[in-house]
């Protein structure tokens, strides 16, 4: 049903059917929009007409009213509904059907004359900005609807626009049309149906707005789907006292606690609650009472100033409170709902399963499978790969927090901890972020427009809002911290600063933001890594419960393979060994290596490098305790060990006691025009043997003293670069020659496997002869990519971004593997390798081998195993799990 009606007219369909209040109303289909885009405007309403009105009808049935009446007219909402959910990125009008008559009509009715003249303007207001394209010129320029309302609450000495009198919203209602009629140079439109074919075919517009184009892009939603648009009869929350809108969710969309929540407003409408304009309050008792303690509110200003909805109106909220559990059991998903009392009847605008934060989406599933509401499988795909990055997302350095100062509060809209230099505009977060730095963005409110900037910043802080605003919403469903409704920050875009609490905080300036406890600090806060509770490690259990591919780790030191054990790597899939030469005390006999002048000269180097490549082995050895661990042969250009700076050249002559000129011209020797294609890797091994030994007498002696110790070792040497499987050949004829020495030198003996990476194209087409020699393949897609495609890995950046706008890549092929460039090799490779040897192991470990997406098709290419950076673990195994769960 999603795919025709959206994910907003299908669940109201839903709602409807099982017998929870819906506003009456219909749905215009996906289709159309897609026949909107090919046919155009005028043939659709041509086509949609009949149907349009027979619906109509239907809808004047129940309601009793009738659009376009003069006595008892009916009002409807337009409002968009894609497939996926996409809040806030596409338009919505309300009150639709109003004009002088109507507006008359709906006073009588209501006993309201206010009311209806606020419902006009506000209908007014939302189809000049929506159809009628008038919006403000520039980031600075305010809204010309809302620079009018400024002008009259001057001209009538008013602060809010509450406090505007009926007479006051009837000269509104003038001024706009009279802006109106200036802009476009027509009338306002008073005929109903032309007001409703105009928002009908806007949503249709808004489909292809920048914003929601943004959206999509950074969702993987296809432009083809289309979106619904909703018609429905008007419920209205601001029709007095008694009447009041609201947004809830039938769990905690931050913590994902299973305790109902939300926010309301008394005698609004819906996007007064959204849009963060008033500061809402609680819908139950205790949310009110824990708003009140955070946000430093007495109990008797609570009750009397901010009750909760169970306080204010319990016959509704007691309804509310049964549909959020019928809905959340019902959907069996946490549900994020709109909803509307009108005069003490409620009625439900809108259910949808809520965005949420990593650690909710854990919380939520494992919750879930707790109350035997979904099974295991089911739990396991709730949670989305990429997400549980939040998880591991940084927090406040303990000590650094105790001596920060904190300026202000607001409310804690999206959990995290966030540090970084102000900006006021999102365009300034995202050059910030080009620029290397991740900015706070701070603004008094966000909309879809900043969408960009948010995605980039380290944090958002704003000065208007509750935890359901644009700001709240959209940090949580980015994972990112953020911080809303800092009611005391007073932000000047103008002048690009902030102040607060007695201090100005200019643009460049640092502050950190506590987004789980609303806090905002000045200065620097240094942060930490997250910790992981109980429920993480359930979906880890389940995640290898249900996954084929092993996950392994790409891991250097013993630190990043400790972190990797613990994330449950099993194994590691790649040492790239000279990464450990570059710390101090190694550095220099690794220098004297590649400057020596002969043979000689080199093997008196690497004496001294045996031991500590030996200490090092034997470390990851240990902790990886039986589980493979791979470790690659020297692969880079020499050239990126030796000093190129004259003063630390000179240091390294001193040492070497040798002169500078012959440091000066050695180093210059070693330089290439094009090093990464140059003397390194396997070809580094096959022009100096020795290093090979060296490093392959390292691995050996280090297994066997670790084993000797009493833990078990498997062992993989694995050599980069091969295209040729006679460089192989040679490397293997080395390796067992130097482990037959220290077998005999021992009298022992130990298994070891030799590999290769797949990481030239003509390994890969070669891979039936290489996998003559080699015991296992291990892609090495990072390079893969390069050759295969022919973009440097090192200067993408330059192209790039012109080459994703253009369409001509759909995504960084450095990020997310190319399937049928890259991935037609791998899967070749595979398919000869094990034409060879029938099972072969086959892995990857470039940068792909921790993204979701590239998880799934290796996956799906046969791959054995996946190697990626330790802090990714978590989320290939997840995504090795929803590959494989999604076969079933
Ligand atoms: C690769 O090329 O994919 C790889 C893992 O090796 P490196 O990144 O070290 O070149
Ligand atoms: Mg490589």
């Amino acid at each position: 049903m999603k795919e025709l009606l959206g994910g907003k007219g299908a669940n109201l369909a839903e709602m409807n059917l099982i017998g929870i209040p819906v506003p009456p109303g219909f749905t215009i289909t996906t289709e159309v929009c897609a026949e909107y885009y090919k046919h155009g405007r005028e043939k659709v309403v041509e086509l949609l007409k009949p149907e349009v009105e027979k619906a109509m009808r239907l809808v004047e049935e129940q309601t009793g009213r009738k659009f376009g009446d003069k006595s008892m007219p009916l009002l409807v909402s337009v409002r968009s509904g894609a497939r996926a959910s996409m809040p806030g990125m596409m338009d919505t009008i309300l009150n639709l059907g109003m004009n002088d008559q109507a507006v008359e009509a709906v006073a009588k009715l209501s006993g309201n004359e206010r009311f209806a003249w606020d419902s006009y303007r506000r209908f007014v207001q939302m189809y000049g900005d929506v159809v009628l394209d008038m919006k403000p010129q520039s980031k600075e320029d305010e809204d010309p609807f809302e620079e009018i309302i400024d002008h009259l609450k001057k001209e009538k000495g008013v602060a809010n626009d509450t406090e505007l009198t009926t007479d006051d919203l009837k000269e509104l209602v003038a001024r706009f049309k009279a802006a109106v009629k200036k802009s476009t140079g027509k009338d306002f439109p008073a005929d109903p149906w032309e007001q409703l074919w105009g928002s009908v075919m806007a949503v249709f517009g808004s489909w292809m707005n920048a914003r929601a184009i943004l959206y999509r892009k950074l969702n993987n939603i296809p432009a083809e789907w289309g979106t619904a648009v909703n018609v429905q009869a008007m419920v209205f929350g601001n029709m007095g006292e008694n009447s009041a809108t609201g947004v809830a969710f039938s769990r905690d969309a931050a913590t994902g606690e299973n305790l109902f929540n939300g926010e309301y407003l008394v005698n609004a409408q819906g996007e007064d609650v959204v849009a963060g304009i008033r500061t809402p309050q609680q819908i139950t008792l205790e949310g009110s009472k824990r708003w009140a303690k955070a946000q430093g509110v007495s109990e008797d200003d609570r009750v009397n100033k901010f009750p909760s909805l169970e306080e204010r109106m319990p016959k509704a909220y007691k309804e509310l409170f049964d549909i959020q559990k019928h809905l959340d059991t019902y959907f069996k998903d946490m549900q994020d709902l709109e909803f509307t009392v009108q005069d003490g009847k409620l009625w439900m605008l809108q259910c949808r399963s809520g965005k949420r934060t990593g650690a909710a989406m854990v919380k939520i599933a494992m919750d879930m499978l707790a109350e035997g509401l979904i099974d295991e499988k089911t739990a396991v795909l709730r949670c989305e790969p990429a997400k549980l990055d939040e998880l591991l997302h940084p927090v406040f350095d303990k000590t650094a927090i105790a001596n920060a100062k904190t300026v202000t509060k607001g409310l804690p809209a999206s959990p995290g901890a966030a540090t970084g230099p102000v900006v006021f505009f999102a365009e300034d977060a995202e050059k910030s972020k080009e620029k290397g730095q991740e900015a706070i963005l701070v603004r008094i409110e966000t909309s879809p427009e900043d969408l960009a900037g948010m995605n980039v910043a380290a944090g958002i802080l704003t000065a208007r809002g509750g935890m359901t605003s644009h700001a709240a919403v959209v940090a949580r469903g980015m994972g990112k911290c953020c911080v809303s409704g800092a009611g005391e920050v007073e932000i000047d875009y103008k002048a690009r600063t902030a102040k607060v609490a007695g201090h100005v905080i200019k643009e460049g300036d640092w502050i950190s933001l506590n987004g789980s406890t609303g806090e905002v600090y000045l200065g620097k806060v240094e942060t930490t890594a997250a910790s992981l509770d109980g429920d993480f490690g359930k979906l880890m259990d389940l995640a290898g419960k249900y996954a084929t591919m092993k996950v392994r780790a790409n891991a250097d030191t013993p630190t990043d393979a400790k972190n990797a054990f613990e994330f449950g790597a099993e194994g590691i899939g790649l040492c790239r060994t000279e990464h450990m030469f570059f710390e101090a005390d190694r550095i220099m006999a690794v220098r004297e290596m590649i400057l020596a002048d002969d043979e000689a000269g080199r093997r008196v180097a690497l004496a001294k490098l045996l031991p500590i490549q030996r200490g090092d082995f034997e470390a990851l050895f240990k902790i990886m305790n039986g589980y493979p661990v791979t470790v690659r042969l020297l692969d880079p250009p020499l050239h990126e060990f030796v000093p190129h700076g004259e003063k630390e050249q000179r240091e390294l002559a001193k040492a070497m006691g040798v002169t500078f000129e012959k440091v000066q011209a050695k180093v210059e020797s070693l330089s290439e025009v094009n090093p990464m294609l140059g003397h390194r890797g396997t070809r580094l091994g096959n022009t100096y043997p020795e290093i090979t030994e060296m490093q392959t007498r390292a691995i050996i002696e280090a297994a066997m003293n670790v084993r000797k110790g009493g833990t078990p070792v498997h062992v993989e040497i694995m050599v980069p670069l091969v295209g040729n499987h006679k460089e192989l050949r040679y490397q293997k004829t080395i390796i067992d020659e130097t482990a037959g020495e220290v077998f005999a030198e021992r009298n022992d003996r130990i298994d070891y496997l030799v590999g290769t990476m797949i990481e030239v194209p003509r390994a890969a087409v070669t891979a039936d002869q290489i996998a003559e020699v080699a015991d296992f393949f291990s892609f090495g897609t990072n390079d893969l990519t390069q050759m295969t495609l022919g973009f440097s890995r090192d200067d993408i950046g330059k192209f790039l971004p012109v080459y994703l706008e253009k369409g001509i890549l759909k995504a960084d092929p450095f990020q997310i593997l190319d399937r049928n460039g890259v991935g037609q090799l791998i899967r070749e490779a595979v398919f000869k390798g094990r034409g060879t040897k029938d099972h072969l192991k086959c892995g990857i470990c470039g940068e792909h081998g921790g993204e979701p997406s590239s998880v799934e098709f290796c996956h799906f290419a046969g791959l054995n195993y996946v190697s990626c950076s330790p802090f990714r673990v978590p989320i290939a195994r997840v995504a090795a799990a929803h590959a494989a769960l999604s076969e079933e």
